[in-house]
């Protein structure tokens, strides 16, 4: 057998090994994804089982911290700037009685308020 036959083989088995690797590297992230998606649905269903905007125990000390350094509180003291009407706040779906906030897990009053409070797009 010649050399270039060889060289051919060669950089055919090389071109094979490194295609089902970056398959397998696909899958693997693609399955990841997937499951971190999973995780975010359990926790929606977590918050959805929440019966007070109160209740923080599905929530963890790093989203409490976050909630308290940005001076979250329920009730606002100037009604014109409220949860409801920021650009960060999340809508409580259907069934739901607290709504949420982008920049930390756990219920927010749509009466509440933080020093991140940032008007709606018109
Ligand atoms: S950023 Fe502050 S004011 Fe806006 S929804 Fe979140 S907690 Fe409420």
């Amino acid at each position: 057998m010649d050399n270039k036959k060889i060289e051919r083989r060669e950089f055919i088995k090389g071109t094979v090994t490194s295609s089902l690797a970056f398959l397998m590297g696909s899958a693997y992230v693609l399955t990841g994804c997937s499951n971190t998606g999973k995780q975010a649905a359990g926790n929606q269903d977590a918050e959805a089982a929440v019966s007070s905007c109160d209740d923080y125990s599905n929530v963890d000390e790093v989203n409490l911290r976050k909630r308290e350094q940005l001076g979250y509180v329920k009730q606002t003291v100037n009604p014109e700037n409220k949860c409801s009407n920021c650009k960060l706040w999340i809508a409580p779906k259907e069934g739901q009685s607290c709504g949420g906030c982008l920049l930390f897990k756990g219920p927010v009053y749509d009466e509440g308020y933080c020093t991140y409070w940032a008007p709606q797009d018109q």
